[in-house]
Protein backbone atom coordinates (compact mmCIF):
# COMPACT_ATOMS: atom_id res chain seq x y z
CA UNK A 1 0.00 0.00 0.00
CA UNK A 2 1.38 3.57 -1.07
CA UNK A 3 1.58 6.20 1.55
CA UNK A 4 -1.93 7.38 0.91
CA UNK A 5 -1.46 10.11 3.44
CA UNK A 6 1.02 11.64 0.44
CA UNK A 7 -1.75 12.25 -1.57
CA UNK A 8 -4.65 13.65 1.30
CA UNK A 9 -5.01 17.19 0.40
CA UNK A 10 -6.91 16.22 -2.91
CA UNK A 11 -7.43 20.14 -5.20
CA UNK A 12 -11.19 19.47 -5.13
CA UNK A 13 -12.64 20.17 -1.74
CA UNK A 14 -12.62 16.69 -0.85
CA UNK A 15 -9.62 14.98 0.88
CA UNK A 16 -7.63 12.77 -1.73
CA UNK A 17 -9.50 13.34 -4.84
CA UNK A 18 -7.23 15.02 -7.51
CA UNK A 19 -8.48 16.80 -10.71
CA UNK A 20 -6.30 17.84 -13.46
CA UNK A 21 -7.72 19.31 -17.19
CA UNK A 22 -5.79 20.27 -20.04
CA UNK A 23 -5.98 23.25 -22.22
CA UNK A 24 -7.13 21.30 -24.87
CA UNK A 25 -10.60 19.77 -25.17
CA UNK A 26 -10.93 15.73 -24.55
CA UNK A 27 -13.30 14.12 -22.47
CA UNK A 28 -13.58 13.78 -18.60
CA UNK A 29 -11.80 10.76 -17.35
CA UNK A 30 -12.63 9.27 -14.17
CA UNK A 31 -10.11 6.83 -12.22
CA UNK A 32 -11.26 5.44 -9.03
CA UNK A 33 -8.65 3.29 -6.53
CA UNK A 34 -9.47 1.80 -3.34
CA UNK A 35 -13.37 1.59 -3.38
CA UNK A 36 -12.46 -1.43 -1.19
CA UNK A 37 -9.75 -0.18 1.35
CA UNK A 38 -8.21 -3.98 1.17
CA UNK A 39 -7.36 -4.06 -2.72
CA UNK A 40 -3.94 -2.05 -3.06
CA UNK A 41 -3.14 -2.75 -6.77
CA UNK A 42 -5.47 0.70 -7.75
CA UNK A 43 -3.83 2.85 -5.30
CA UNK A 44 -0.16 1.81 -6.54
CA UNK A 45 -1.31 2.99 -9.82
CA UNK A 46 -2.65 6.17 -8.81
CA UNK A 47 0.40 6.78 -7.20
CA UNK A 48 2.67 6.12 -9.90
CA UNK A 49 0.58 8.64 -11.77
CA UNK A 50 0.71 11.39 -8.88
CA UNK A 51 4.04 10.95 -8.51
CA UNK A 52 5.13 11.25 -11.68
CA UNK A 53 3.21 14.28 -12.22
CA UNK A 54 1.48 13.25 -15.03
CA UNK A 55 -0.96 15.32 -16.81
CA UNK A 56 -3.66 14.98 -19.40
CA UNK A 57 -2.58 16.19 -23.24
CA UNK A 58 -6.31 16.40 -23.86
CA UNK A 59 -10.09 16.65 -21.14
CA UNK A 60 -9.83 16.03 -17.72
CA UNK A 61 -8.70 13.51 -15.31
CA UNK A 62 -10.31 12.93 -12.06
CA UNK A 63 -8.33 11.02 -9.90
CA UNK A 64 -10.33 9.50 -6.87
CA UNK A 65 -8.90 7.32 -3.84
CA UNK A 66 -12.23 6.54 -2.71
CA UNK A 67 -12.21 4.76 0.87
CA UNK A 68 -8.33 5.86 2.21
CA UNK A 69 -10.15 5.17 5.56
CA UNK A 70 -10.86 1.61 5.12
CA UNK A 71 -7.11 1.66 3.70
CA UNK A 72 -5.81 2.62 6.82
CA UNK A 73 -7.74 0.46 8.72
CA UNK A 74 -9.93 3.12 9.85
CA UNK A 75 -6.58 5.00 11.62
CA UNK A 76 -6.83 8.50 10.32
CA UNK A 77 -4.16 9.88 12.61
CA UNK A 78 -0.77 7.03 14.05
CA UNK A 79 0.02 4.36 12.63
CA UNK A 80 -2.24 2.66 9.91
CA UNK A 81 -4.21 -0.23 11.00
CA UNK A 82 -4.48 -3.23 8.67
CA UNK A 83 -6.24 -2.57 5.90
CA UNK A 84 -9.91 -3.78 5.64
CA UNK A 85 -12.78 -4.18 3.00
CA UNK A 86 -15.16 -0.83 4.38
CA UNK A 87 -15.40 0.52 7.94
CA UNK A 88 -19.31 0.30 7.92
CA UNK A 89 -20.96 -0.91 4.59
CA UNK A 90 -19.41 -2.26 1.26
CA UNK A 91 -18.96 1.04 -0.46
CA UNK A 92 -19.50 -0.45 -4.08
CA UNK A 93 -22.83 -1.52 -3.24
CA UNK A 94 -24.44 2.13 -2.36
CA UNK A 95 -24.36 4.12 -5.33
CA UNK A 96 -28.14 3.40 -6.68
CA UNK A 97 -29.26 7.07 -4.92
CA UNK A 98 -25.73 8.96 -5.47
CA UNK A 99 -26.13 12.09 -7.46
CA UNK A 100 -24.28 14.05 -9.71
CA UNK A 101 -25.50 17.56 -9.20
CA UNK A 102 -24.75 19.52 -6.25
CA UNK A 103 -21.48 20.72 -4.70
CA UNK A 104 -19.35 18.28 -3.59
CA UNK A 105 -20.30 16.74 -0.12
CA UNK A 106 -18.80 16.72 2.90
CA UNK A 107 -18.69 13.95 5.59
CA UNK A 108 -20.10 16.85 7.93
CA UNK A 109 -23.73 16.01 7.18
CA UNK A 110 -25.25 13.08 8.90
CA UNK A 111 -25.15 9.41 7.05
CA UNK A 112 -27.08 7.67 9.49
CA UNK A 113 -25.62 4.24 6.98
CA UNK A 114 -21.96 5.51 7.52
CA UNK A 115 -18.65 6.84 6.50
CA UNK A 116 -18.62 5.10 3.54
CA UNK A 117 -22.39 6.20 2.59
CA UNK A 118 -20.84 9.80 3.59
CA UNK A 119 -17.78 9.32 1.42
CA UNK A 120 -20.42 8.08 -1.91
CA UNK A 121 -21.89 11.19 -1.64
CA UNK A 122 -18.67 13.54 -1.43
CA UNK A 123 -17.34 11.47 -4.79
CA UNK A 124 -20.78 11.45 -6.34
CA UNK A 125 -20.44 15.24 -8.01
CA UNK A 126 -17.06 14.63 -8.77
CA UNK A 127 -16.98 11.22 -10.32
CA UNK A 128 -20.69 10.46 -11.52
CA UNK A 129 -19.90 13.48 -14.43
CA UNK A 130 -16.50 11.67 -15.90
CA UNK A 131 -17.81 10.41 -19.74
CA UNK A 132 -15.11 7.26 -19.25
CA UNK A 133 -14.80 5.96 -15.70
CA UNK A 134 -11.95 2.94 -14.73
CA UNK A 135 -12.70 1.44 -11.50
CA UNK A 136 -9.90 -0.58 -10.15
CA UNK A 137 -9.83 -3.33 -8.21
CA UNK A 138 -8.73 -6.97 -7.06
CA UNK A 139 -9.86 -10.46 -6.07
CA UNK A 140 -10.06 -13.15 -3.51
CA UNK A 141 -8.71 -15.79 -5.06
CA UNK A 142 -5.87 -16.05 -7.64
CA UNK A 143 -7.92 -15.89 -10.60
CA UNK A 144 -6.42 -14.05 -13.72
CA UNK A 145 -7.09 -10.31 -14.36
CA UNK A 146 -10.59 -9.65 -16.17
CA UNK A 147 -13.06 -6.12 -16.46
CA UNK A 148 -16.16 -6.10 -15.32
CA UNK A 149 -18.57 -4.45 -17.85
CA UNK A 150 -21.76 -5.10 -16.74
CA UNK A 151 -24.74 -5.16 -19.51
CA UNK A 152 -23.78 -1.80 -21.26
CA UNK A 153 -23.07 -2.42 -24.88
CA UNK A 154 -20.75 0.79 -24.63
CA UNK A 155 -18.94 -0.50 -21.69
CA UNK A 156 -18.49 -3.85 -23.36
CA UNK A 157 -17.05 -2.68 -26.54
CA UNK A 158 -14.61 -0.61 -24.33
CA UNK A 159 -13.13 -3.29 -22.31
CA UNK A 160 -13.15 -5.17 -25.24
CA UNK A 161 -11.25 -2.43 -27.46
CA UNK A 162 -8.90 -1.65 -24.45
CA UNK A 163 -8.30 -5.84 -24.32
CA UNK A 164 -6.08 -5.38 -21.08
CA UNK A 165 -7.08 -7.68 -19.08
CA UNK A 166 -7.54 -10.85 -21.78
CA UNK A 167 -10.63 -11.25 -20.04
CA UNK A 168 -14.34 -9.24 -20.09
CA UNK A 169 -17.20 -10.26 -17.79
CA UNK A 170 -20.75 -9.21 -18.86
CA UNK A 171 -22.57 -9.26 -15.39
CA UNK A 172 -25.81 -8.10 -13.90
CA UNK A 173 -23.91 -6.63 -10.48
CA UNK A 174 -25.21 -7.37 -7.26
CA UNK A 175 -28.69 -7.89 -5.49
CA UNK A 176 -27.70 -6.20 -2.31
CA UNK A 177 -26.64 -2.86 -3.85
CA UNK A 178 -25.60 -1.29 -7.03
CA UNK A 179 -21.81 -0.49 -7.96
CA UNK A 180 -20.52 2.50 -9.08
CA UNK A 181 -20.64 1.24 -12.69
CA UNK A 182 -24.29 0.45 -12.86
CA UNK A 183 -25.49 3.50 -11.94
CA UNK A 184 -27.62 5.25 -14.88
CA UNK A 185 -25.13 7.60 -15.67
CA UNK A 186 -23.14 4.55 -16.88
CA UNK A 187 -25.56 1.81 -17.38
CA UNK A 188 -28.45 3.94 -19.37
CA UNK A 189 -29.29 2.57 -22.31
CA UNK A 190 -29.88 6.04 -23.89
CA UNK A 191 -26.74 7.75 -21.67
CA UNK A 192 -23.36 8.36 -23.09
CA UNK A 193 -21.44 7.62 -20.09
CA UNK A 194 -19.23 5.07 -20.10
CA UNK A 195 -17.35 2.86 -17.20
CA UNK A 196 -15.88 -0.87 -16.22
CA UNK A 197 -14.68 -1.99 -13.26
CA UNK A 198 -10.72 -3.97 -13.58
CA UNK A 199 -10.43 -6.94 -11.26
CA UNK A 200 -6.49 -6.79 -11.05
CA UNK A 201 -5.53 -10.08 -9.63
CA UNK A 202 -5.61 -11.52 -6.05
CA UNK A 203 -5.21 -8.68 -3.61
CA UNK A 204 -1.80 -8.73 -2.23
CA UNK A 205 0.00 -9.92 -5.50
CA UNK A 206 2.55 -7.69 -7.12
CA UNK A 207 1.20 -8.79 -10.37
CA UNK A 208 -1.96 -6.50 -9.34
CA UNK A 209 -0.27 -3.33 -8.97
CA UNK A 210 1.70 -4.12 -12.46
CA UNK A 211 -2.00 -5.06 -13.99
CA UNK A 212 -3.56 -1.68 -12.75
CA UNK A 213 -0.93 0.46 -13.36
CA UNK A 214 -0.32 -1.20 -17.74
CA UNK A 215 -4.19 -1.14 -17.51
CA UNK A 216 -4.50 2.40 -16.21
CA UNK A 217 -2.17 3.77 -19.14
CA UNK A 218 -4.05 1.69 -21.49
CA UNK A 219 -7.17 2.81 -20.34
CA UNK A 220 -5.80 6.66 -20.65
CA UNK A 221 -4.25 6.12 -23.83
CA UNK A 222 -7.39 4.87 -25.34
CA UNK A 223 -9.15 7.92 -24.47
CA UNK A 224 -6.83 10.02 -25.92
CA UNK A 225 -6.33 12.02 -23.02
CA UNK A 226 -2.99 10.71 -22.09
CA UNK A 227 -0.39 11.61 -25.24
CA UNK A 228 0.18 8.38 -27.59
CA UNK A 229 3.81 9.21 -27.08
CA UNK A 230 4.18 9.30 -23.49
CA UNK A 231 1.86 6.24 -23.31
CA UNK A 232 4.66 4.51 -25.51
CA UNK A 233 7.00 5.36 -23.10
CA UNK A 234 5.25 4.34 -19.83
CA UNK A 235 4.34 0.76 -21.43
CA UNK A 236 8.38 0.38 -22.96
CA UNK A 237 9.55 0.73 -19.11
CA UNK A 238 7.22 -2.10 -18.28
CA UNK A 239 8.05 -4.10 -21.32
CA UNK A 240 4.69 -4.14 -22.28
CA UNK A 241 3.69 -4.14 -25.46
CA UNK A 242 2.18 -0.83 -27.42
CA UNK A 243 -1.18 -3.14 -28.13
CA UNK A 244 -2.18 -6.06 -26.50
CA UNK A 245 -1.23 -9.48 -27.52
CA UNK A 246 -4.62 -11.05 -28.40
CA UNK A 247 -8.09 -10.07 -28.60
CA UNK A 248 -9.71 -10.80 -25.50
CA UNK A 249 -12.42 -13.59 -24.00
CA UNK A 250 -15.97 -12.35 -23.55
CA UNK A 251 -18.08 -14.38 -20.86
CA UNK A 252 -21.80 -13.32 -20.57
CA UNK A 253 -22.61 -14.50 -16.76
CA UNK A 254 -25.98 -16.81 -17.01
CA UNK A 255 -26.10 -18.02 -13.59
CA UNK A 256 -25.33 -16.13 -10.09
CA UNK A 257 -24.87 -19.06 -7.47
CA UNK A 258 -25.74 -17.71 -4.26
CA UNK A 259 -25.29 -20.00 -0.72
CA UNK A 260 -28.71 -21.16 1.16
CA UNK A 261 -26.27 -22.62 3.91
CA UNK A 262 -23.50 -21.67 6.01
CA UNK A 263 -21.86 -25.16 4.41
CA UNK A 264 -21.24 -23.89 0.88
CA UNK A 265 -17.82 -26.10 -0.57
CA UNK A 266 -16.57 -26.07 -3.77
CA UNK A 267 -15.75 -29.85 -4.54
CA UNK A 268 -12.12 -28.27 -5.33
CA UNK A 269 -10.51 -24.97 -4.60
CA UNK A 270 -11.53 -23.19 -8.31
CA UNK A 271 -9.80 -19.60 -8.50
CA UNK A 272 -12.08 -18.39 -11.14
CA UNK A 273 -11.92 -18.76 -15.09
CA UNK A 274 -11.60 -22.55 -15.34
CA UNK A 275 -13.79 -23.85 -18.27
CA UNK A 276 -15.28 -27.00 -17.56
CA UNK A 277 -16.19 -28.65 -19.83
CA UNK A 278 -19.52 -30.87 -19.63
CA UNK A 279 -23.15 -29.80 -18.33
CA UNK A 280 -23.62 -31.47 -14.85
CA UNK A 281 -20.63 -31.39 -13.97
CA UNK A 282 -20.59 -30.91 -9.80
CA UNK A 283 -19.29 -27.59 -8.66
CA UNK A 284 -19.94 -27.46 -5.27
CA UNK A 285 -22.56 -28.92 -2.11
CA UNK A 286 -24.22 -26.16 -0.54
CA UNK A 287 -26.00 -28.12 2.04
CA UNK A 288 -27.68 -30.90 0.75
CA UNK A 289 -27.61 -28.73 -2.66
CA UNK A 290 -26.15 -29.90 -5.45
CA UNK A 291 -24.55 -26.88 -7.22
CA UNK A 292 -23.61 -28.46 -11.38
CA UNK A 293 -22.66 -26.97 -14.13
CA UNK A 294 -25.66 -26.21 -16.79
CA UNK A 295 -24.33 -26.30 -19.96
CA UNK A 296 -21.17 -27.34 -21.85
CA UNK A 297 -18.14 -24.67 -21.64
CA UNK A 298 -19.66 -23.27 -18.46
CA UNK A 299 -16.82 -20.56 -17.40
CA UNK A 300 -16.35 -19.92 -13.57
CA UNK A 301 -16.08 -16.65 -12.47
CA UNK A 302 -14.88 -15.42 -8.98
CA UNK A 303 -15.40 -17.96 -6.90
CA UNK A 304 -15.58 -17.18 -3.52
CA UNK A 305 -13.44 -18.34 -0.68
CA UNK A 306 -15.50 -19.87 2.40
CA UNK A 307 -19.09 -18.27 2.01
CA UNK A 308 -21.63 -17.89 3.87
CA UNK A 309 -25.77 -17.61 3.86
CA UNK A 310 -26.67 -15.35 1.39
CA UNK A 311 -23.62 -14.60 -0.47
CA UNK A 312 -22.21 -14.49 -4.03
CA UNK A 313 -20.52 -18.09 -4.25
CA UNK A 314 -19.47 -17.68 -7.84
CA UNK A 315 -20.94 -16.23 -10.64
CA UNK A 316 -21.09 -19.19 -14.28
CA UNK A 317 -20.94 -17.59 -18.02
CA UNK A 318 -21.04 -18.64 -21.32
CA UNK A 319 -18.27 -17.48 -23.76
CA UNK A 320 -19.80 -14.75 -26.16
ZN1 LIG B 1 -13.20 -4.70 -4.93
Amino acid sequence: MPDLRAHRAGNMGVPHVWRFEAKIEGPHVAVVALMHGNEPCGAVALDRLLRRGLRPARGTWTLAFANPDAALGGRLFGPAGPPVRYLDRDMNRLWAGARADGAPGTSSAIFPQGREQARVAALAPLVLTADLLLDLHSMQVPSPALTLCGRSPRARDLAVRLADPGWVVADDGHADGMRLIDHPRFSAINGTGTAILMECGQHTVQTAGTQAWRGLIRFLALSETLDAATARTLLAEINAPVTPPAAPVVVDVTHLIQAETDEFTFVRPFQGLERVASAGTLLALDGKRAIETPYDDCVLVMPTRAPRRGQTTVRLGRIG
